[in-house]
């Protein structure tokens, strides 16, 4: 990753309120755009997407004391272009390992800011048996065909769709978590 990548996922990082300069530098780096670019892998939807999810930034159910997740980052073109008002369509299971699947909790939308910039409030994905903690996600550059995927989170067990390109940079504090992720797609 070039240092002009990390400065700027590092600024997606530094927007956060609540993280300050440790956060910044202890960050470890997500793919890189740039001249060896790949894109972002895809991985199977799975049996649980529901399609026109609400459009927000916050996916936290009211009165919930389930711990909270901060999933930030970028969307950017192989050769490091920020890609704007792209779609991230979010959904995952509950602290419990369930899916909504007759509603639209924890499931959401939002679009990338003018420099190619998302981020979400949500939960802690539950660690369910047979799969790797994940979190499912459509990101779809305007005009472009959707990339359908999951992240991953570092640290947990490992499941045969694991990808350590689609492992999320994270930090914990307490029992809120910081993740971040930069996706790479044709744009
Ligand atoms: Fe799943």
């Amino acid at each position: 990753m070039t240092s002009m990548t990390r400065r700027r996922l590092l600024g997606a990082a530094a927007a956060l309120p609540f993280a300050g300069r440790a956060f910044a530098q202890d960050l470890p780096l997500t793919p890189a755009c740039g001249p060896q670019a790949a894109l972002t892998p895809r991985q199977t939807e799975g049996p649980y997407y529901t399609p026109d999810t609400p459009q927000r930034a916050s996916l936290v159910e009211p009165g919930s004391k389930a711990d909270r997740l901060t999933l930030t980052g970028r969307v950017v073109s192989p050769q490091c272009r920020p890609v704007v008002k792209a779609l991230v369509d979010v959904w995952h299971c509950d602290e419990n390992g369930a899916y909504d699947n007759a509603g639209f909790r924890y499931r959401g939308h939002l679009f990338t800011d003018a420099e190619g910039r998302f981020r979400l409030e949500t939960v802690f994905p539950a660690l369910y048996p047979g799969r790797a903690r994940h979190i499912h996600v459509k990101v779809q550059a305007p005009g472009r065909r959707v990339l359908t995927t999951q992240l991953y989170f570092p640290g947990d067990a490992r499941d045969f769709l694991w990808r350590p390109e689609l492992t999320v940079a994270m930090e914990r504090r307490t029992q809120a978590r910081l993740a971040a992720f930069q996706f790479i797609v044709d744009a």
